[in-house]
């Protein structure tokens, strides 16, 4: 469960509506229950519930972890349809993303830049949504990017393309393993992901002239969410 308040380090306390509904009707809490609270902060700890009230809930907070190691990938995701938003925003934070730079390009609809979904506080809902699920309390930075232009960044430059024809070298191909199998990486990495239609030949003759080099995962055509998911999981 995230606390929104850290009282004092011993001490949490939860008053966001949804937060309270999600520890009655799914935790079924009872005063005396422990579970594990995430602070957002980097602050993760075993909590106590000592007082359940209509509009708070009050914890005795033991700290006791420290936060999953964060996955150092900087995502570049051409911004998708405002329910893909969503959900890709939460799985990415969950696999431990910290950096996400939403992106135009030729094939993101100009509409997607008007939803409310890009609100600052709903973003922060999908991101929160996603430390919950993991228990992970570092929230990702997200950023937005209306002009198409590749990043380029002291890091491993990958761009994620659906196998066609010759299928392109992984750039994180494990030594001995099959080119386009991805091993786990421990560097800095910026992937870059392209919208619903895919990039455009430009956008992708700009991000290899910039350094980055294709990664796929097969012939599939994978939706975005999947497609993000599925390589992050591999690179953890
Ligand atoms: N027809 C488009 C194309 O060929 O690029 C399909 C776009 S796909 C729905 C959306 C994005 O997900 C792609 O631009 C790519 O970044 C990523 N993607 C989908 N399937 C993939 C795969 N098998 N390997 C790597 N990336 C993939």
């Amino acid at each position: 469960l995230g606390a929104d308040d850290l009282t004092a380090q011993d001490h949490a306390r939860v008053t966001d509506p949804r937060r309270l509904r999600h520890l009655r009707e799914v935790h079924r809490a009872n005063v005396g229950d422990e579970m594990t609270l995430g602070v957002e902060g980097g602050l993760i700890g075993r909590g106590r519930l000592e007082r359940l009230d209509a509009d708070s809930a009050e914890f005795s907070l033991t700290l006791d972890r420290q936060p999953p190691a964060p996955l150092d990938v900087h995502l570049l995701l051409a911004l998708p349809r405002p329910r893909m938003l969503a959900r890709s925003l939460e799985h990415v934070t969950a696999l431990g993303v910290k950096q996400i730079t939403l992106l135009h390009t030729r094939r993101v609809e100009k509409s997607y830049w008007q939803s409310p979904e890009l609100k600052e506080d709903k973003i922060r809902q999908h991101l929160v949504l996603g430390l919950e699920q993991a228990r992970d309390t570092i929230m990702p930075t997200v950023t937005h990017e209306k002009l198409f232009k590749p990043f380029v960044e002291d890091r491993l430059p990958a761009l994620m393309t659906p196998a066609s024809g010759t299928p392109p070298r992984g750039i994180i191909a494990h030594p001995g393993m099959p080119d386009e199998c991805p091993r786990a990486v421990h560097e800095p990495v910026m992937l870059a992901i392209g919208p619903e239609g895919g990039f455009v030949d430009y956008e992708v003759e700009k991000f290899m002239a910039a350094g980055f080099e294709g990664v796929h995962l097969g012939e599939r055509i994978l939706r975005v969410e999947t497609a993000v998911t599925a390589l992050l999981a591999r690179l953890g």
